[in-house]
């Protein structure tokens, strides 16, 4: 009572975005539109996922490649240490210092089949760590890691996670990127742990803003997230209702990033899965407005 709808600081928040490579000419376009819409934000940078198969991987090396030319963002390039041998990857690597990529998103990636377990390939590159420790051998980069406020479903525990972290942080880490979650104590409570355990570097949420919620049921529980129940009261029965749907996954998202923000939170991830509305209504939320009124998006409803 008494106190105005929105408080905090709506002038210094940083934001990022992340795509993933398109497989189909119609993806293409979505990508391309929704980063048309999200350009004139200016974030940060903008990260580009790397999948399994030589495919997928040109798939994202071409859209890395194309945000460098076509735009003025700053791209990251999600790298992985599956399937490959350190040969392979250090041309990757390589090849991205050479086309002027300056930021890496290092990544251990999952087991190509999940019931065999993770196992490192011969002549690869162990985990993530190890990835980072190569990459700062290659260039300069700025080098992301994955961290988990739930902790890594690998992990036997907190510690154990945390020493992970640790050791990808060691060896030349400059930002950790934490998986979705949707309670801000979890974030907050994982964020003591990380600097109780000397870790120092910026641990930036990652913002999953949920379109499809039974899809999101499926890949919380493939990687050891969990979706609260009041997720699942809040989309029951807005199966058949997108517009409904999208009001109420753009008002949790930003209530999640305004408590985050109160706790003192200024940087934020958004998976956007190359879409652009609901990303672009949270950051708006959050006080970011494009960067020039002529970058002003005409349609941010289509
Ligand atoms: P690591 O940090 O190497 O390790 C994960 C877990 O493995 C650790 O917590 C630990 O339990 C265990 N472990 C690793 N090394 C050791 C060791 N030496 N001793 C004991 N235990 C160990 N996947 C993709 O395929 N492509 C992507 O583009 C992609 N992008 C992502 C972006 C973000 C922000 C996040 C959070 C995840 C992303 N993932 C991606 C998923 C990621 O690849 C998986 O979560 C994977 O299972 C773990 O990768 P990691 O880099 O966290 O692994």
């Amino acid at each position: 009572l008494g106190q105005p709808l929105f408080t905090g600081d709506l002038s210094a928040v940083d934001v990022s975005f992340e795509f993933f490579p398109p497989k189909t000419e119609k993806m293409e376009e979505r990508l391309w539109a929704a980063v048309k819409m999200l350009e004139p934000l200016a974030p940060r940078f903008v990260s580009v996922t790397y999948g399994a198969g030589g495919s997928t991987r040109e798939r994202t090396h071409k859209t890395v490649r194309r945000l460098l030319t076509d735009t003025n963002l700053k791209p990251a390039a999600h790298l992985t240490c599956v399937g490959a041998t350190r040969d392979e990857i250090d041309a990757i690597i390589q090849d991205y210092k050479e086309a002027g990529v300056k930021h890496i998103v290092a990544l251990r990636g999952d087991a190509p089949d999940p019931s065999t377990g993770y196992r490192a390939t011969p002549g690869g590159y162990e985990n993530a760590a190890d990835l980072v420790a190569g990459i700062r051998k290659i260039g300069d980069f700025e080098i992301s890691v994955a961290a988990y406020p739930e902790c890594h479903p690998d992990s036997p525990n907190l510690a154990a996670d945390l020493d992970n972290l640790k050791r990808k942080v060691d060896a030349g880490a400059t930002r950790a990127i934490t998986q979705f979650f949707f309670e801000p104590d979890q974030y907050f409570r994982y964020l003591d742990h990380v600097r109780s355990y000397g870790i120092d570097v910026e641990i930036t949420p990652g913002i999953l803003p949920v379109t499809n919620f039974e899809q999101l049921k499926r890949f919380a529980a493939s990687c050891g997230a969990s979706v609260p129940r009041w997720m699942a009261d809040l989309f029951e029965g807005l199966d058949d209702h997108p517009q409904t749907r999208s009001l109420v996954a753009a008002t949790v998202a930003s209530e999640l990033c305004r408590r985050l923000q109160a706790g003192g939170v200024n940087s934020f991830h958004f998976y956007t899965l190359n879409r652009d509305e609901l990303t672009y209504a949270t950051c708006h939320m959050l006080g970011i407005r494009p960067a020039r009124t002529a970058d002003l998006p005409k349609d941010i409803n289509r």
